[in-house]
């Protein structure tokens, strides 16, 4: 969706239901697989001076991929952002472009017109939060096998362990007793 800024005389809204095949096959990063529903998005650019303001909130559902068992589920997405945007200017100063960026999130562009669909795009990975577990119980995959825990147990034995695991567990048992004998002291 292309806007031309020069349009913008004071300010533009922009409401917008994205359906789910927006979100491209080529846009979809490891984590993010497309929607779960279509996304409702708010936008209103506003001139301030050379400058434009960008406000903007989103509504919807990611399909995303858990991190621990690889299986897709639905995460809501809802999220509010604020972005500046500046024609690129020749450099007045140094020192005024390094306020500039210090104080503001600012998009520098070129030309006139502005993708929000490139920008959409971008809120949208930055409100996916770093880690995407299913559910706090997920229990993963199987490090032997691969196999779903979710789904069922596996046969692989699990007498090992992980050696640095099994030193923790160890370590946390001696600490809890040591923390009993002392409170029965007392
Ligand atoms: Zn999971
Ligand atoms: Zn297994």
């Amino acid at each position: 969706m292309l806007i031309d800024l020069q349009s913008v005389a004071e300010e533009t809204h922009v409401r917008e239901t994205l359906a789910q095949d927006w979100w491209n096959v080529l846009d979809r990063g490891q984590q993010v697989l497309g929607f779960s529903r279509p996304l409702q998005v708010h936008i209103k650019i506003s001139r301030a001076a050379d400058k434009f303001l960008v406000d903007g909130a989103f509504s919807g559902g990611l399909k995303v991929r858990c991190d621990r068992c690889l299986e897709p589920f639905d995460l809501d997405l809802k999220a509010e952002f604020h972005v500046y945007l500046a024609m690129r200017a020749p450099v007045h100063d140094e020192e005024d472009l390094e306020l500039l960026d210090e104080e503001l999130d600012v998009d520098f562009i070129k030309g006139e017109t502005i993708d929000l669909d490139d920008v959409i795009r971008e809120q949208i990975f930055l409100s996916v939060p770093m880690k995407c577990i299913c559910q706090t119980t997920c229990r993963g995959l199987c490090p032997q096998c691969g196999a779903n825990l979710n789904v069922a147990p596996c046969s692989c034995k699990d007498e090992s362990g992980h050696p640095a695991f099994s030193k923790l567990e160890k370590l946390k048992v001696q600490g809890e007793e040591h923390g009993f004998t002392e409170k029965k002291e007392v």
